[in-house]
């Protein structure tokens, strides 16, 4: 970056540390013209998409809110803290490798379900049917019956 003091192209880098934690890079610079010195820092931009809920208003992604979500499907279940956090962290990725600046909590909630079908089925369904809210219990029997049946003997998957 330019000197902010005359503006001149070039600078030296003199002291580079890690602060906040190792989030953020905090660089002392020398400006190789006037000699005035400065410090920038650098943090890494991960923004996460806005969630547009189901009645069009928006809120920001709440990862507390999604981690408590799917801690309370897994709640007694046998997942380990490790396998949580990877699922976590692909959501998010999945949610911002999406590219949009909005998307739509349905989204987020087929990102969530697909995840936890891969953990653990009870958890799936329990999750499934607070947030895809069936519309009738047909729909939730028929999910079941599909989970059950692709349990059969013989459908040896993964
Ligand atoms: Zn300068």
């Amino acid at each position: 970056m330019h000197c902010p003091f005359c503006t001149h192209p070039e600078t030296k880098v003199i002291d580079s540390r890690l602060v906040a934690d190792g989030e953020q890079i905090r660089r002392r610079r020398e400006c190789i013209s006037c000699g005035e010195r400065f410090t920038t820092f650098e943090t890494a931009e991960l923004v996460m998409p806005r969630i547009i809920k189901q009645n069009g208003t928006r809120e920001p992604f709440n990862e507390e809110k999604l981690h408590a979500g799917i801690l309370r499907a897994l709640e007694k279940r046998p997942v380990s803290v490790e396998d949580i956090d990877a699922a976590l962290t692909r959501i998010k990725q999945r949610l911002r490798g999406s590219g949009e600046r909005e998307v739509p909590s349905r989204m987020l909630g087929e990102c969530v379900m697909s995840e936890l079908r891969q953990l653990d089925e009870v958890a799936y369904v329990r999750f499934a049917s607070v947030y895809r809210s069936f519309k009738d219990l047909d729909e939730f029997r028929a999910e079941i019956e599909r989970l059950s049946s692709s349990r059969q003997p013989g459908g040896n998957k993964e």
